[in-house]
């Protein structure tokens, strides 16, 4: 079962995927947990040029075809191979990052970012995606309070360059594809405390496994 967690920044997934690999491995799955981009080493190769701080002038085109080499790489290597042999792969990212991030916020063809996913990952589809959601402004001032007590991710921080504009383009397009798509994803409130996230999430994932 492929299942994906997505988010605005700071909205806290990095946290919460050990929390559903714990819950996961607890009901007896064997879980891989990943992410987009960077989740092969060609991978976090493209990583590194897509959040370089200097490369803000990327063309959004030359930016998403990246974001897709990203995940033809990391479909063929790593995820079908993980499905494959019955393991529950937990994403932190996966295509709808890319509608939103590429297509709602830089307002790339959305019709064209569907296509390129047609190529990349044929029919593959999340079964469940779970969607953090909180306003931009309290996401962007955790990820601020990370950027400066951690170094890794100051490193590689584009996104605080990007206009809080950008970042409600972001947050109402996940919602939007949320509306959409009510059977795969299910809406988290991440504005609370990462406990009651927890909760929130575990919930969640009782409900697909009971379906
Ligand atoms: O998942 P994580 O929060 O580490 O994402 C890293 C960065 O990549 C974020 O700053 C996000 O804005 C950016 N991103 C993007 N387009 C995507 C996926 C991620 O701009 N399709
Ligand atoms: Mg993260």
């Amino acid at each position: 079962m492929f299942i994906t967690i997505e988010g605005i920044e700071g909205s806290g997934k990095t946290t919460q995927i050990d929390a559903i690999a714990g819950w996961l491995a607890g009901c007896g799955h064997e879980v891989l947990t990943t992410r987009e981009p960077g989740g092969t080493a060609i991978g976090g190769q493209i990583r590194s040029v897509l959040l370089h701080p200097d490369n803000t002038g990327m063309a959004p085109v030359a930016e998403l075809l990246l974001y897709v080499a990203d995940r033809a790489q990391h479909l063929e290597t790593v995820v079908r191979p993980a499905l494959a042999a019955g393991k529950v792969v937990v994403c932190d990212r996966f295509f709808d990052a890319t509608l939103v991030y590429q297509g709602y916020a830089r307002g790339l063809d959305r019709a064209l970012i569907r296509q390129l996913h047609r190529l990349a990952c044929g029919n593959l589809q999340p079964a469940l995606t779970l969607l953090l959601d909180l306003d931009p402004e309290a996401g962007l001032t955790r990820a601020w309070q990370r950027i400066h007590s951690d170094d890794a991710h100051a490193r590689e921080s584009r996104f605080e360059k990007e206009t809080l504009a950008f970042h409600q383009r972001v947050r109402s397009g996940y919602l939007d594809l949320a509306r959409r798509e009510p059977e795969r994803f299910t809406v988290i409130d991440a504005v609370q405390d990462p406990p009651s996230v927890t909760r929130q999430i575990e919930a969640a994932l009782a409900a697909h496994f009971s379906r």
